[in-house]
């Protein structure tokens, strides 16, 4: 009798790392003594073994295309030992095993515009979400402010001269895979969204729609004879929750769809708690190809920040020190009853989980 034919679990995820390390990193893998940073981009690394690894960080234009990445691993071949890595925050990190290579591995970075940069007391470059390119609900390019902005603060990033570290983040939609972070640029829709009739009954599960609301506000109608949806717009927040449901109930508009400025978020326990950012500026003009009215935001929060904070206050910190109403004096941001939002009820009685509730 033929034997049964054993199933395998067929593994999906992320590869396993491990083989595609530095020998060196590989070798040393916790086993590390100390590290420095010898200059502005640039770690060592110093293992209890005595091997010693320079790595050297920079920035890029993020959405990258074939003939960029070719040019970075070239770069990696010729200069560094062939291998890379890419940070949380989308740096790219060269890993050499002697000082030597690391003046010659920064000239052709710098050749090819890669800036090196991002370490310490800097501002690393953003982390962002890229929903433009595979995502459904995206309401704005978040790659795109990335690099305008980045393109502005590269004189920050090339140096570390901030209080402490300062991390920031662009969403492109504001109610998924954003993250807290010291500034952090989030898309905000501002209207509920408007409801094509005809597309529902053949797109839409509407019991689906109606309970991804978190406040209740989709109920089923009938609507020309057809089963459709409608929306109590005094109780809809404009969260676009429902439009990845059902693209029908489209949010994004080229005038009403905005962006809104957080700030004070921390997720690493690091010296102090993590902490939620909150809202400081909202109804910013979602404007490429340089959201230039965003960037006139997040550097004015920045200057201030760097020339009122003391010696390793992260944002957060520094506004705990000073208070929500000096750092609206001293940003002179306009403050409006909407924003810093701390209502604590929101784990109560919004629909936070994946069950659906009728
Ligand atoms: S932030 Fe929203 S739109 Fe952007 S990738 Fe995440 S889920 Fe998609
Ligand atoms: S935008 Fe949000 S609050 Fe408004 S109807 Fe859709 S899911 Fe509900």
């Amino acid at each position: 009798m033929a034997q049964a034919q054993i199933r395998r679990a067929i593994e999906s995820g992320v590869p396993d790392h491990v083989p595609y390390l530095h020998p060196k990193l590989a070798k040393n893998y916790g086993n590390w003594k100390y590290h420095d940073r010898p200059r502005p981009g640039v770690l060592h690394h110093v293992s209890h073994s005595g091997d010693e690894v320079w790595t050297v960080r920079a920035g890029t234009q993020r959405q990258m295309d074939v003939y960029t990445i070719r040019t970075l691993c070239d770069i990696a071949d010729q200069f560094a030992e062939g291998h890379v890595r890419f940070t949380i925050r989308s740096n790219i990190e060269f890993m050499v095993s002697t000082e030597a290579k690391v003046a010659p591995l920064i000239a052709a970075l710098g050749k090819h515009g890669f800036p090196v940069g991002g370490t310490g007391n800097s501002i690393s470059m953003i982390a962002h979400t890229q929903g433009w390119l595979h995502c459904d609900i995206p309401g704005t390019d978040a790659s795109g402010v990335v690099k305008s902005l980045m393109d502005e603060l590269h004189e920050e990033f090339i140096r570390e001269e901030m209080p402490n570290r300062v991390h920031l983040s662009t969403s492109c939609c504001e109610i998924n895979c954003g993250g807290q972070a010291d500034i952090a640029i989030v898309m905000q829709h501002t209207k509920p969204p408007v409801i094509n009739h005809e597309l529902v009954a053949n797109v839409c599960e509407r019991p689906t729609v109606v309970a991804r609301c978190p406040v209740a506000a989709i109920r089923p109608a009938m609507v020309n004879g057809k089963p459709s949806l409608e929306v109590d717009e005094t109780k809809c927040m404009c969260c676009g929750a429902c439009y990845p449901p059902c693209p029908p109930m489209q949010i994004n508009d080229p005038e009403h769809s905005k962006i809104a400025i957080w700030v004070g978020g921390k997720n690493a326990n690091a010296r102090g708690k993590p902490t939620f950012m909150k809202l400081v500026a909202a109804g910013l003009p979602n404007n490429p190809p340089r959201w230039t009215e965003v960037a006139v935001v997040v550097k004015k929060v920045l200057r201030v920040y760097k020339d009122d904070a003391r010696p390793w206050e992260r944002v957060a910190d520094w506004i705990e020190r000073i208070g929500w109403p000096r750092f609206f004096e001293k940003t002179d941001l306009p403050f409006t009853k909407y924003l810093i939002d701390d209502w604590k009820g929101a784990r109560a009685n919004l629909n936070a989980s994946t069950h659906i509730r009728f």
